[in-house]
């Protein structure tokens, strides 16, 4: 890859921060690394996996497969090379070792937490269970492997409405997003009695209806997209909610039209909208998720070139088979 055409793609990204800024220089940097990346996935039969929401500089040379996590879990599950390096959270790791055990799963980055997956434990879920024996427990797919363990059906924000409302049972245990749950409730809470927890994702509940209305005074025939994770006063906003993927594709299908857009989820999206669609109408504001952003194209190289026990993912063998099997609840019940 040649720096000229990396800035090419880079330079359209105009997000209010300066990691996500590129010059010519920053690129002609970064191709040295990129090359020993390629150079080692060569070698060691790597698959390379990164969330939207990562620096694009990843996205844009190392990636093999870009999107978010249900579509990274399929490419995972599908996966033939011997090694899957997933530039994410450490729950979307986890998701792709129990998808795909037989493979090394490497997760490059010290930081992968995450506000949501951290708010709740397998124990707590447990305890949860016990005083709501009636009820089937639906997991975010931002939980870890032993919470999953501990539930019955995965859910991601693409398919969440869609799964409950084909879970046979009325009574449901929602968690660990409760900003996402009331936003189910909403829709489906005249058929299902809907429990929730109380995580919530740091990035999304700090979108507000109040500048989505600031917006649309200067802006009146503006577009706005919101993820799920927001809260119910910013979705009842929204003109499209929808996953990542599926707000990537709603602007590509609408992109001639004159409209501006407001993209409401983490500011990876507005990025990738930038470069795949130069010259496109955004407004708004960039809000950074720290845990996604510790990935750096420096910690791919170190994890392929040394790899730490602690960036294997390992999981207990009873959580694999709960967790797996919850995974594949969500599977069947997206296509019933
Ligand atoms: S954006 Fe929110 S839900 Fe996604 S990884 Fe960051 S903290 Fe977790």
């Amino acid at each position: 890859m040649l720096a000229e055409s990396l800035y090419d793609k880079l330079k359209n990204i105009k997000v209010d921060n300066p990691l996500c800024n590129y010059t010519l220089e920053r690129c002609e940097r970064l191709i040295p690394l990129v090359e020993e990346i390629e150079a080692l996935k060569q070698e060691k039969n790597a698959l390379v996996l990164a969330h939207s929401y990562v620096h694009p500089d990843i996205l844009y040379t190392v990636a093999d497969h870009v999107g978010d996590s249900y579509g990274l879990a399929l490419k995972a599950k599908e996966a033939t090379e011997k090694v899957i390096v997933f530039p994410a959270v450490r729950f979307m790791a986890e998701t792709a070792k129990i998808l795909n055990p037989k493979k090394m799963v490497i997760d490059p980055n010290p930081n992968g937490g995450c506000s949501l997956a951290d708010s709740i434990t397998a124990d707590d879920v447990y305890a949860l269970r016990e005083k709501y024996p009636d009820h089937t427990f639906v997991c975010y797919i931002n939980t870890t492997a032993a919470v999953k363990a501990a539930c019955d059906v995965c859910v991601t924000s693409s398919n969440v409405y869609k799964i409950i409302e084909n879970i046979p049972n009325n009574k449901i245990y929602f968690l660990p997003d409760k900003l996402m749950g009331e936003n189910v409730q909403n829709a489906l809470g005249s058929i299902k009695d809907i429990k929730l927890y109380d995580g919530s994702c740091y990035v999304h509940e700090e979108f507000t209806a109040d500048e989505v209305h600031l917006l649309r005074q200067s802006h009146p025939n503006l577009s706005v997209l919101a993820h799920p994770e927001c809260t119910q006063s910013v979705i009842k906003e929204a003109d499209v909610v929808g996953s990542t993927s599926q707000i990537v594709n709603y602007v590509k299908e609408h992109k001639a039209e004159p409209n501006p857009f407001l993209i409401l989820t983490e500011c990876g999206i507005t990025s990738r909208l930038q470069v795949e669609n130069p010259g496109l109408n955004l407004v708004g504001s960039c809000m950074m998720c720290r845990y996604m952003k510790s990935n750096s194209l420096e910690l791919i190289r170190n994890a392929l070139k040394n790899t730490l026990p602690s960036q294997i993912i390992s999981i207990d063998p009873e959580d694999q088979r709960g967790a797996l099997s919850c995974i594949n609840n969500m599977f069947n019940y997206n296509n019933s």
